[in-house]
């Protein structure tokens, strides 16, 4: 089973994707377990601000550190255990989230997500608090809620027992390196659209070369810069 903390401003907008669909399934069978902890709720004073205004001017409020603080103080109570080595912030400004990735976390049982928003957050939650920093792709979104949704579906899709077929994760783009080969279903001919032959023909051999070569051709094609880790 894996666990994910989230730290959020707004929790609720994790119901959806998370009720259907595979990681719906997932939930169900207690392979995957979401946590909420919704920042607003460990902040401090009599306004009960999260945000504030950033030294030395700008656009924009960001988060403020202690609030954050004690939300990751409420995860390890609950879960008793140091969390630490797993605590992701959701950052524009981090490390690229490949399948590498999300295959290495599908082993962790705790994984903590911080969720951003504003213009970010101070800084010290980066230096002090988290272990990694990820990013889902080099454009900014404007919160880490989604973010977060990608990494926990990509990760869970790892995990053993979440897809129907184990076989079906490893088939998938970027599992080894390469992207897909194209696939068709019924009707082999639609508007004078036909299927290629070779997947008709029954030859399983045949199939996987046909298979191996389109994936080589769609990665140098449309990626080809997987090829040489490929
Ligand atoms: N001012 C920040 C910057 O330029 O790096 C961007 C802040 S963004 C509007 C607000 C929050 O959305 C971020 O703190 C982060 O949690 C999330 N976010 C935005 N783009 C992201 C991305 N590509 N990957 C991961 N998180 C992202």
């Amino acid at each position: 089973m894996i666990t994910f903390h989230i730290l959020t401003l707004f929790p609720e907008m994790f119901t959806s994707p998370f009720s259907q669909g595979v990681l719906g399934r997932a939930k169900d069978r207690g392979i995957v377990k979401l946590s909420f902890y919704n920042i607003r709720d460990y902040a401090q004073g009599r306004h009960k601000s999260v945000d504030d205004y950033p030294y030395g001017g700008g656009n924009g409020m960001l988060m403020m550190y202690e609030p954050i603080s004690l939300a990751l103080g409420a995860v390890e109570s609950a879960t008793g255990t140091g969390v630490a080595d797993h605590v992701i912030l959701l950052s524009p400004q981090g490390k690229l989230l490949t399948q590498a990735i999300t295959q290495n976390l599908a082993s962790s049982e705790h994984i903590v997500l911080i969720s951003g928003r504003y213009e970010g957050v101070d800084n010290r939650v980066t230096e002090h608090l988290v272990s990694s920093e990820i990013s889902i792709g080099d454009y900014v979104v404007s919160g880490g809620e989604l973010p977060a949704m990608v990494l926990i579906d990509a990760v869970s899709r790892c995990v053993s027992g979440v897809l129907g077929s184990d076989k079906s994760a490893s088939n998938d783009s970027h599992s080894q390196g390469l992207l897909e080969y194209p696939q068709y279903t019924r009707p082999s001919t639609i508007d004078g659209h036909s299927v290629p032959e070779v997947l008709l023909s029954g030859n399983h051999a045949e199939i996987e070369q046909w298979r191996l070569g389109q994936a080589l051709k769609r990665t140098r094609d449309v990626r080809p810069d997987l090829l040489p880790d490929a």
